[in-house]
């Protein structure tokens, strides 16, 4: 059977490329009938943190990865003694060999750049002791194929690839090595990880070799980049699979457009349900070349998403933005001040506007705090000459309506502008600005209706002082 692995580091935040490599191995190992194994690779103690590794497990359940679904999670530090073992046997085979010379050493001898081991401790017979470490001797002729369901038989010159470390000094293997033992020992069929692991391929196929057993398919998808064409990084960009979720991304906008990264859906599709995915999907046409994360495109994609999820839904995804969570913020409101009702009532408005769900909050603010959040610059602008007559006509034409509803509301604040000379548009701005804060936001008399003639009026009142 197929077994795949998704092996990630737990030293930062969940990358939004790993995201898209464990979303592809997912589905690959749906379509084979295979197995999609969860390792974490750990050995780096001086980077690791347990909460990464917990935020790890938890993206992944997030981006629909369950923990019921795959084997693991295994834990690369816990097979320490198989690393080593794999190590002393390739020694004891003559297949690796010790060596205590220093980088400066090498360059000294080569009279240049350093550009690789040059070999100099092959055929001394050293043997094992601190400050030695282990080289594993490449052949020196032929070719080292490596199968990749993407990018065809990459090949590599044998005698271009050099003794390379496997143990370090201190005796303890290094990251290449252990990642392969790993692979064996979980019987790893495919390796499907990102492009910038196919460098290490050709070594560590000879690891594969070496050990006796027969090296996996590979599958190097590729680089993830930003609108620079650079490869997306930590500092640069916003990588993060959490910012993405805190933001307000829905899981299933997000893998959607995952997905999307070197590879779409036919008929020129690119929004379509996730069992369209897992059905056409082929990891074997996924497209080499870097591949563009758009994140204004992400964003229209979650829009489309948020539009396509029933009113009760929508109500309920908002609610860690309502409310606060460890990650999200708290909104600026005392839970207290928080009306459902009122809520209910414009989440309809706000549904169609909002592109990420952390939007809710600067929509709806305006309906549960006391006094509204003023936008100093939008109140600059719609407080122009005329604003404070305008203002108090409407303060009166309001304050005697019969029916406060928003049909009423508006041809009210119809025949106040027109009074004054005022189109609707024009005549809105300062009435919005007055009751909400802002230049923007929900229709305007659907919110004055929801927020009631008293709140209203005194708002309105309040913008005259
Ligand atoms: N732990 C490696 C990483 O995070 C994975 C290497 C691999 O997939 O083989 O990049």
């Amino acid at each position: 059977t197929v077994r795949v692995r998704f092996a990630p580091s737990p030293t930062g935040m969940f990358h939004v490329g790993g995201a898209r490599s464990a979303l592809q191995n997912w589905i690959y190992a749906q379509q084979q009938g295979g197995v999609f194994v969860l390792r974490i690779e750990d050995t780096d103690a001086a980077r690791n943190k347990p909460e990464w590794t917990e935020g790890i497990l938890a993206a992944l359940d997030w981006i629909g990865i369950e923990r019921e679904g795959y084997e693991g999670p295994y834990f690369q530090s816990h097979y320490a003694t198989e690393h080593r073992a794999a190590a002393q046997r390739l020694h004891t085979e003559g297949r690796a060999y010790y060596c205590d010379c220093t980088r400066e050493a090498v360059q000294a001898r080569s009279g240049s750049q350093y550009s690789g081991y040059d070999g100099f401790c092959r055929d001394r017979g050293l043997t094992a002791g601190t400050g030695r470490a282990l080289r594993f001797r490449t052949p020196d002729e032929g070719t080292t194929v490596v199968v990749d369901l993407i990018r065809g038989e990459p090949t590599f010159e044998n005698k271009l690839i050099e003794d390379f470390v496997i143990a370090r000094g201190d005796g303890s293997p290094v990251f290449l090595l252990a990642n392969v033992v790993d692979d064996m020992t979980m019987g790893i069929t495919h390796v499907i990880r990102a492009e910038e692991h196919l460098p290490n391929t050709p070594k560590q196929q000879l690891l594969w070799v070496a050990l006796g057993a027969q090296p996996p398919v590979w599958a190097h998808v590729p680089v993830v980049v930003n609108e620079k064409r650079q490869k997306l990084s930590k500092r640069r960009d916003k990588v993060a699979l959490e910012a993405y979720r805190d933001e307000g991304y829905l899981a299933a906008a997000m893998r959607n457009y995952l997905m999307l990264l070197g590879w779409a859906p036919s008929n020129d599709r690119e929004i379509v349900p996730w069992s369209v995915i897992e059905e056409e999907f082929r990891l074997d046409e996924v497209n080499p070349s870097p591949a563009f994360f758009d994140e204004k495109k992400l964003r229209a994609f979650n829009g489309e998403y948020i539009r396509a999820l029933t009113v009760e839904e929508f109500i309920a995804v908002c609610g860690p933005w309502l409310t606060g969570t460890a990650t999200i913020p708290p909104p600026p409101w005392q839970p207290a001040e928080f009306d459902a009702e009122a809520f209910a009532a414009v989440a309809p408005l706000a549904q169609t506007r909002i592109a990420v769900l952390s939007e809710i909050v600067p929509n709806v603010d305006f309906l549960f705090l006391a006094d509204p959040l003023i936008d100093e610059a939008a109140w600059a602008k719609a407080m122009k000459a005329g604003a404070a007559e305008l203002l108090d006509a409407a303060i009166a034409a309001y304050a005697a309506v019969t029916t406060w509803d928003a049909p009423t509301l508006k041809s009210t604040l119809e025949s106040v502008g027109t009074e004054h000379g005022l189109k609707l548009g024009k005549a809105q701005a300062p009435v919005r600005v007055a009751v909400t804060g802002r230049t923007v936001g929900l229709p305007l008399f659907e919110s004055l209706e929801v927020l009631g003639r008293e709140r209203t009026l005194a708002r309105l009142r309040a913008a005259r002082l």
